[in-house]
């Protein structure tokens, strides 16, 4: 079914000129959103300006953060919506929206379920940095979750028929004299076009590929490289403040510790590495961070470094635990030896240094007891098996954690708090769920929970 679906998108002739709603954008907040609209019989459409769907939902690698859920007892962790708010908001400065944090953490269990009901299955966990438990959901097969979660949902939607626009730029939102939604317009395929509308959902995820907006908030990180697919402009950031809403925490980017950058392409290389074992060295083969910090700290460790990059470090162990690993190294982006001393004779490093490293970092795992960084996830195997590998890394730009002014009903807010009616967002295009650092695996999460939310309240305020 799903595994052997293959995506088509509508015919741009058949693109009607009215409907319940419009969703712009074909990530995982746009595709739940329109899944659930649809489910509670709205006719959606979903518009998505790049050639290909899934935006930077498809790249998504680690998992699903969520707390309660039948997955964790199954694997005999016992877990809280208390603790997973508290972990969030110490990682994200005390710098969350506590309205939106505590709707997420506590529908994060529902929304696993929700995946699960519909046949997506996430019953495998790992751990991101900042969190003290399991929670990242994750196919069984370990496999990445975005593109997962993604072609799930766009078999899901061909069979309640909802249509999918690629090539779709919407370029401005329509409202009447009162303030309503009423529209919108876009550019398919080249042809201007307006579709009426009583309601339109946000779901064109962050800026992280906008040099406009980089220069604008944080001119600091222009030089740095980005992991975010080219449609990644703030479009809807821009879209929507043209109405008169609010855009907050907009200096809050993301910047994430472990991307290889060594080629034309970005590769970001996800947390369950680290989630499942590898550590990270510097150049000279010697550790110096706890890894599974908050992407922050970890990220600003790296660029403390003289060379401003280091080495992810791990085994066989670890890379039988992470399936996207197979796709780095046929990449060709991974050092592979046989023993320790080859992989420091080929990373340049003294055999005795990372030899130490090693033999410590096993110790550590050993005795449940890192002395060195205090590291205390991630600890659940020795670095013993080999081969051995490595793959060297940088920080680049990841995530704007700023965004539109939502409320927990996902309704976009205008500068004076006001609902715009009939505007709603979702994802990554909202800011103030993570404060000023994200972490892992929240991301795919916030997709769900408030993909799922935007789609009902549209229901509601359509009834
Ligand atoms: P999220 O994780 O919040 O769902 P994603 O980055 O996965 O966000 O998806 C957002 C999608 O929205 C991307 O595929 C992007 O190309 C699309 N998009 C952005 N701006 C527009 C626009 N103006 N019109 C249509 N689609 C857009």
């Amino acid at each position: 079914m799903a595994e052997k679906f293959k995506f088509k998108p509508s015919d741009p002739k058949t693109l009607a000129d009215s409907c319940d709603v419009v969703i712009i954008g074909s990530g995982g907040a746009g595709l739940v959103s329109a899944l659930q609209a649809r489910e509670l019989g709205l006719r959606p459409i979903v518009l998505e300006k790049m050639p290909i769907v899934g935006g930077n939902t498809l790249r998504a690698s680690s998992g699903m953060n969520a707390a309660e859920t039948n997955v964790q007892l199954r694997h005999g962790i016992v877990d809280s919506f208390s603790e997973f708010y508290q972990e969030t908001y110490q990682g994200g400065g005390r710098l969350n929206d506590p309205k939106l944090l505590s709707y997420f953490t506590t529908h994060s269990g529902q929304a696993i379920d929700w995946l699960h009901w519909h046949g997506i299955k996430l019953n495998d966990l790992t751990i991101t940095g900042g969190m003290s438990k399991k929670r990242a959901h994750r196919p069984q097969s370990t496999a990445p979750v975005g593109a997962f979660l993604i072609n799930n949902l766009l078999w899901l939607l061909a069979q309640v028929e909802v249509p999918i626009f690629t090539n779709a730029k919407v370029e401005k939102l329509l409202k009447s004299e009162e303030g309503k939604i009423r529209g919108v317009e876009v550019d398919l395929a080249g042809q201007k076009q307006t579709i009426v509308t009583d309601a339109v959902i946000l779901a064109t995820g962050g800026f992280g590929a906008s040099k406009e907006l980089m220069k604008r908030y944080r001119p600091d990180l222009l030089s740095y490289k980005t992991t975010n697919q080219n449609g990644a402009t703030g479009d809807g950031i821009k879209l929507a403040t043209q109405l008169g809403a609010q855009a907050i925490q907009m200096e809050m980017v993301q910047i994430h510790p472990t991307v290889q950058q060594d080629t034309d392409h970005t590769y970001l290389i996800g947390e369950a590495v680290r989630g499942e074992g590898a550590i990270l060295v510097d150049h000279s083969g010697v550790r110096f961070t706890d890894e599974l910090g908050t992407r922050k700290v970890v990220a600003n460790k790296i660029t403390d470094l003289p060379q401003k990059s280091a080495y992810l470090i791990f085994d066989e162990g670890v890379k039988q635990r992470v399936k996207a690993l197979d796709f780095y190294l046929q990449k060709g982006l991974v050092l592979q030896a046989e023993s320790i001393a080859e992989l420091a004779t080929k990373l340049n490093m003294e055999q005795t240094t990372l030899h130490d490293t090693l033999l410590r970092w096993n110790t550590a795992v050993e005795t449940k007891k890192d002395v060195q960084f205090g590291r205390h996830t991630g600890m659940q195997r020795k670095l013993i098996q080999a081969p051995f590998y490595a793959i060297h890394i940088a920080p680049a730009i990841h995530y704007t954690m700023g965004g539109l002014h939502i409320d927990e009903k996902t309704r976009v807010l205008d500068e004076n708090g006001e609902i715009i009616p009939g505007l709603f967002a979702a994802g990554e295009v909202a800011g103030g769920l993570h404060g000023n650092n994200r972490i892992g695996g929240n991301s795919i999460a916030e997709t769900v929970v408030f993909g799922r939310q935007a789609g009902q309240q549209v229901a509601q305020y359509l009834e």
